[in-house]
């Protein structure tokens, strides 16, 4: 069942070339295409078995429809990525002169397919009020050239030192955009990178998720859903991505789609597969804005009847809406530990305010890491959620987010 406009067209200008009548388009015998406008005159509703005559005889191929109409509107709950710090990272550049290095079947090279879709997408998420950088405008840049040794560490970088509007440093969400490639020329799926365990990369896990399902969705690839759309950089090498490795905000690396299938490379090679490709990354992104990032007060920790206090207010990340006098964030997320220790908690649901105390525990003169894990109605986690906090000899308590360098790097 074809859902384009043809058959209406056609009636159209068969009617107009035979000089007929002022008589109005025909509400088309197609089911699909009859639930295009509901203003148009002589629109009718389909009745049930005629929907379900479009369940009748569905076959696999028909997801791969690669032809459909493109179409780009801009999603009403876009305004949630208002002022978030993007930066895209368009994977590779900088070794055109080499042969075969990161090439399709006919040579398409995908430094170029990276770039065209971190433009698009740039164009996406500033219509949507974001703040993007690109780690490359061109081939190269003086961070992104996969010439350079230390050119992932230098790509991460930039995101890590982004400026914020509001005066911070460190970029909302880091996106380095790949494709695929793979021995078995039919091979064609999505895939979304996160950094070591999952446990390390909870938020990163919450844009990748959706993210990936939006790609297969909108890509259609023949292989979505083979296997996981959610993969960890140490499937592939003992310590991961050195790009994500060194991320020290929510990092995510998309493999698209794979560049070694024959007719995805010539797709790819096309600035509107690249815009579809965008736009469903850009969807991804508004689906994952708009259920909002949990965060909470920097935590106070204090010394009380020589046990470990440590408070802080959560904040579950969402707008004032209908409902948000209700607790958005789960109990059952709620979890404090101190060195790796979980202590208990207790929440005040009126004020937010989430006390842990450690039995047994006395802060010395030490420094300790302290994590404060949540996450709201939609699942979305916490940022940040590790803290070091520092006990001076004069007993003042010093507290700072902290990402651990290196975070899951395996040492022998
Ligand atoms: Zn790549």
């Amino acid at each position: 069942m074809h859902t384009n406009g043809h058959h209406t067209w056609f009636t159209l200008l068969a009617a107009t070339l035979l000089g007929a009548c002022s008589c109005p388009p025909q509400p088309s015998p197609d089911p699909a295409t009859n639930l295009r406008d509901v203003t148009a005159e002589g629109w009718q509703p389909a009745d049930l078995d005629t929907a379900m005559s479009l369940l009748a005889g569905r076959d696999s191929h028909a997801w791969e429809d690669h032809g459909r109409p493109l179409r780009v509107p801009r999603h009403p709950a876009e305004k949630y990525l208002a002022d978030w710090v993007i930066v895209l990272d368009p994977g590779h550049g900088g070794k055109a002169d080499v042969a075969g290095y990161k090439r399709g079947p006919t040579g398409v090279r995908e430094a170029e397919m990276n770039l065209r879709v971190a433009k698009l997408l740039r164009r996406l998420l500033e219509d949507a009020g974001a703040e993007v950088l690109l780690t490359r405008e061109g081939e190269t840049s003086a961070a992104a050239n996969d010439r350079l040794k230390d050119t992932h560490r230098r790509r991460a970088e930039i995101a890590n030192n982004a400026r914020r509007p509001n005066g911070g440093i460190g970029a909302d969400l880091f996106i380095s955009l790949h494709h695929n490639a793979a021995g078995k020329p039919t091979a064609n799926y999505p895939s979304i990178w996160f950094h070591g365990e999952a446990d390390w990369s909870e938020v990163a896990l919450d844009a990748a998720r959706a993210v990936g399902h939006r790609i297969g969705a909108e890509l259609r690839n023949s292989g979505t859903g083979i296997t996981s759309v959610l993969m960890s950089d140490q499937q592939m090498y003992r310590n991961g991505f050195a790009v994500l490795r060194h991320a020290r905000v929510p990092a995510i690396l998309l493999e698209s789609s794979f560049f070694t299938h024959p007719q995805e490379e010539q797709r790819l090679r096309d600035g509107l597969h690249n815009l579809r490709e965008a736009y469903a990354i850009y969807l991804g992104l508004v689906e994952y804005a708009y259920g909002g990032r949990p965060t909470q007060s920097t935590p106070t920790v204090e010394r009380t009847d020589g046990r470990m206090a440590i408070t802080t207010v959560l904040d579950d990340g969402l707008p004032g809406w209908w409902g948000s006098d209700r607790q958005r964030v789960l109990s059952s997320t709620m979890t404090v530990t101190c060195d790796g220790r979980r202590l208990a908690v207790t929440f005040d649901a009126a004020s937010k305010t989430l006390t842990a105390r450690g039995d047994g525990f006395s802060p010395t003169a030490d420094e300790h890491v302290v994590s404060i894990h949540h996450a709201n109605l939609y699942k979305h986690h916490n940022w940040p959620q590790r803290y070091r906090v520092k006990v001076a000899a004069d007993g003042r308590i010093d507290v700072r987010p902290w990402h651990p360098p290196h975070a899951g790097e395996i040492r022998r």
